[in-house]
């Protein structure tokens, strides 16, 4: 007998383990991540949108991603995205806007908004870019969710299903009046949405819904333990927009935990805040009875000592992640960042006293104000970390400006410049022992600069036209009535 032969997505769908919606519903519905399975899999954002979807009664929601060598179709229906009543597109990263484009395009769906038919599936797209900064899609989607979506969604879905089965209505009209919409065919490419936000975050669990090991947690239950810092680092564009920090309940987080351990006792904690839980202390504790092991996705700095570290252990966690940003205290104080290089050593003594193997440090070059003493204090200072004989991986990113944050206007340092540092850096480093340096492109970080603050005809010519962009020139801000920048569609207030 011939062996059948399983496809792409099949194999993927083989080894998930957990949810799996039930498909025998009047709407259907793609979810659509614009990267890959792996990376879609990945993003806690993305499984918990496609779970909420299928929780309503109505709406049967399938999932597709982007794949060298792949048609873009639904995971388990085999369907093109074309075919779906809707798409909902999440999007955390700026250029995957390249992969939305991809997508539409192997789906034969026409990417201005204004030339689709009514028959077309309708577009939505939500993530943490879009409420950064809309306004570079704005020709082509239909509908954008502003802020968390998992209240919005369920509205947006009951106004689409209520105009399919009374003709007449406008369904866009009816979508563009749920709060935290942007409909720019009905609000104009000048508004002010205002974001949303989930106030009770237990009402709707973000977590791996679906466990498989083709993701970043290889086979791991992770959970979002908090939203939102408070912090207010200034390059910093989520804390901005999400000022204040806002905790899952214990009750919650180890109810979900609990749920789960029959399929995995491998559990990561998600979040920028997780150590300053008001319960952290009950819930390690619980988890090192119930034998899990586990890992913090980040630490702060002054959650650090012995006592933390013991107990992490315990769980398992073999490194830890810190964001220093910068070599000297003085840039780090102007950004907002709080901590001298005098803690991060103790600190990092701390994890190298107690066996931690790995310290990963966050950087940026190219911030306001930054000089060269402040590249070579870098060097200084991962030197200094190495001495307590751990491996440190130091990642370097190019400063990007972001909307919504005090440096919003700044220009981005000069490519000449960001290579000149990169590569001082590479050079002083290249002698020190268990130093793993890691550097992300300067040509990306240009464009990603220039899209998130791009305006509408900006993301038309980047888009929908494909045409030429200089990264290195923005768009001009005119000063006019209502507005000031693209990107104050969003209200963050
Ligand atoms: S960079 Fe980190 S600590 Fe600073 S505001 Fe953003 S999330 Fe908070």
């Amino acid at each position: 007998m011939a062996k059948k032969k399983f496809s792409w997505a099949d194999r993927q769908l083989s080894v998930e383990k957990g949810f799996v919606p039930l498909m025998n519903k009047p709407l259907s519905m793609v979810l659509c991540y614009p990267n890959s399975y792996y990376v879609a899999m990945s993003s806690l954002g993305f499984q918990s949108m496609y779970f909420h979807i299928n929780t309503h009664p109505s709406v049967f929601c399938d999932r597709a991603v982007v794949e060298d060598n792949q048609p873009v179709l639904g995971l388990m229906t085999k369907k093109p995205i074309g075919n779906f009543d809707i798409i909902a597109l999440s999007v955390s990263y700026e250029l995957d806007y390249f992969n939305i484009v991809k997508m539409l395009k192997k789906a034969g769906i026409n990417l201005y908004r204004v030339q689709r038919a009514s028959s077309d599936p309708l577009i939505i797209i939500g993530g943490i870019a879009i409420t950064i900064n809309p306004a570079p899609l704005s020709r082509l989607a239909d509908v954008f969710v502003i802020g968390d979506g998992e209240e919005v969604i369920n509205k947006i879905i009951d106004n689409y299903i209520e105009r399919k089965t009374r003709s007449g209505d406008d369904v866009i009209e009816k979508i563009a009046a749920v709060d935290g919409v942007y409909c720019p065919s009905v609000h104009g490419e000048k508004s002010r949405i205002k974001r949303q936000v989930v106030a009770d975050l237990d009402k709707y669990p973000s977590q791996s819904f679906v466990i498989t090991k083709n993701t970043d947690f290889s086979d791991k239950f992770v959970i979002e333990f908090q939203r939102g810092c408070g912090r207010r680092c200034k390059f910093c564009a989520a804390d901005h927009i999400y000022p204040r920090p806002r905790f899952r309940s214990k009750d919650h987080i180890l109810e979900q935990i609990e749920k789960n351990l029959k399929i995995t006792k491998k559990v990561g904690l998600m979040g920028v805040a997780v150590m300053s839980h008001p319960h952290i202390n009950e819930i390690l504790n619980q988890l090192i009875d119930w034998g899990v092991k586990s890992s913090v996705s980040s630490l702060r700095i002054e959650s650090i000592n012995k006592e933390i570290l013991c107990r992490l252990k315990e769980l398992g966690q073999k490194s830890v992640t810190l964001a220093p940003e910068t070599g000297t205290d003085r840039l780090r104080f102007s950004i907002n960042k709080r901590f001298t290089n005098e803690l991060l050593l103790e600190k990092t003594h701390i994890c190298a006293t107690l066996g931690i193997r790995e310290i990963k440090l966050y950087f940026m070059v190219g911030l306001p104000g930054e000089t060269e003493n402040d590249i070579t204090a870098l060097y200084e200072l991962i030197k200094e970390c190495a001495k307590f004989k751990i491996v440190i991986k130091a990642a370097v990113n190019p400063f990007i400006p972001k909307p919504h944050t005090p440096f919003q206007l700044e220009a981005m340092d000069f490519k000449k410049s960001l290579k000149y540092k990169i590569n001082l850096l590479k050079k002083l480093l290249r002698t020190i022992p268990c130093v793993n340096l890691s550097f992300s492109s300067i040509k990306e970080a240009y464009l990603e600069g220039l899209i998130c603050r791009a305006d509408a005809q900006t993301g038309e010519n980047i888009f929908l036209k494909g045409g030429f962009v200089n990264p290195l020139r923005l768009p001009e801000y005119k000063q006019d009535e209502k507005l000031c920048f693209p990107w104050d569609i969003v209200d963050i207030t």
